[in-house]
């Protein structure tokens, strides 16, 4: 039987992922730990929202190129769970453009949309820990707890209206969220690139969604379920999800996994210090629109250009492009077309 009925005092007091032996998800293999002793893994993980753009694919080489210094594997992940954001033939475009770069993947790519039964379990693991509770708030709310990963935009901390209302979970009738109950207490990550984040996502952030209203599973469930499952153990991907990493720290633990480590890449922006983005009318920025006119090897040379680690105009492999990406041209938070920007 399930006990996400409880009274929210005694979800609250319940000692984390302990006690009750594994989780029926944990049994299933759906979300397991990392090993201790594993060789990288690394991934990048795009929304098919659209063609990728120089920021996308600086994300990309980046991950892939982490993944071939450090001798380990890279994994391409397809995160669609997002369905009306779903861009038809993104995907396959999405693939074929970092073939072109030389970016190869290891395994199969894996689709979101294909797995939803792994999502499920781990929901039922976290309710079997008293660490959900159903949300009624307004669509309006929920929009913007929905959309913050790629907005890059936290807005208020939710303040756990719903928390000790004891809303029904299964309402057919009545459609609600579910959140995450998020225990006191400052969450430290310690970024490689970004350094140290010290984030209380209680006061900060607030209990999150994991599954939406309309049964959309979050982003932040689904990541974190991914990266486990996946043995990843590094995360790299852009500045904007930097604040998401405690949130997914905190999932990781909850679901009995070790979290990996993260790594913040620095974003792309324009001349006005806007970040790119991958609506149409930005086409010189559109990763397809360049390959039509250049070759990848000036392509990527644009990439380490706007590292910082290529001269102008140069024309270079994905694998030694990947030779000059060291940690240190990576600790910076913005790049443009021209180098890096050094401060804020
Ligand atoms: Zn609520």
């Amino acid at each position: 039987m399930s006990n996400a009925n409880e009274p929210q005092s005694e979800r609250s007091a319940r000692p984390a992922a302990q006690g009750g032996g594994p989780s029926p998800a944990a049994r299933s293999g759906a979300v397991r730990a990392t090993p201790p002793t594993t060789a990288y893994v690394g991934r990048y993980a795009p929304s098919p929202t659209g063609d990728l753009h120089l920021g996308n694919a600086l994300a990309a080489v980046v991950a892939w190129a982490r993944a071939q210094r450090a001798g380990g594997r890279c994994l391409l992940r397809v995160e669609d769970l997002d369905r009306p954001r779903v861009v038809e033939g993104a995907s396959a475009r999405i693939v074929e453009d970092l073939a072109a770069l030389g970016l190869t993947f290891d395994r199969e790519v894996l689709v979101q949309s294909a797995n939803l039964p792994r999502y499920e379990a781990a929901l039922l693991a976290l309710r079997a820990r008293g660490s959900i509770y159903a949300c009624t708030c307004s669509r309006k709310e929920l929009a913007r707890v929905a959309s913050a990963p790629h907005s890059g935009e936290e807005g208020p901390a939710y303040p756990g209206t719903c928390r000790a209302a004891g809303h029904p979970l299964d309402d057919k009738d009545r459609p609600v969220a579910w959140r995450f109950l998020v225990e006191p207490g400052v969450v430290v990550v310690d970024d490689r690139l970004a350094g140290r984040v010290e984030q209380d996502v209680e006061r900060e952030v607030g209990d999150f969604v994991v599954r939406r209203r309309d049964g959309v599973f979050a982003y932040q469930l689904a990541v974190v379920v991914d990266d486990a499952a996946q043995g990843v153990t590094e995360v790299v991907r852009g500045r904007d999800l930097l604040s998401s990493a405690p949130r997914q720290a905190l999932l990781h633990r909850a679901l009995g996994a070790t979290p990996p480590a993260f790594a913040h890449i620095p974003l792309w922006v324009d001349e006005d210090g806007r970040r790119l983005s991958k609506r149409v009318g930005d086409a010189p920025t559109i990763l397809r629109a360049l390959l039509t006119r250049e070759s990848p090897g000036r392509v990527l040379g644009r990439i380490g250009t706007a590292l910082g680690v290529c001269a102008p105009g140069e024309e270079l492999s994905a694998r030694a492009l990947a030779d000059r990406i060291t940690d240190d041209v990576l600790r910076v938070s913005r790049v443009t077309s021209s180098g890096p920007v050094r401060g804020s």
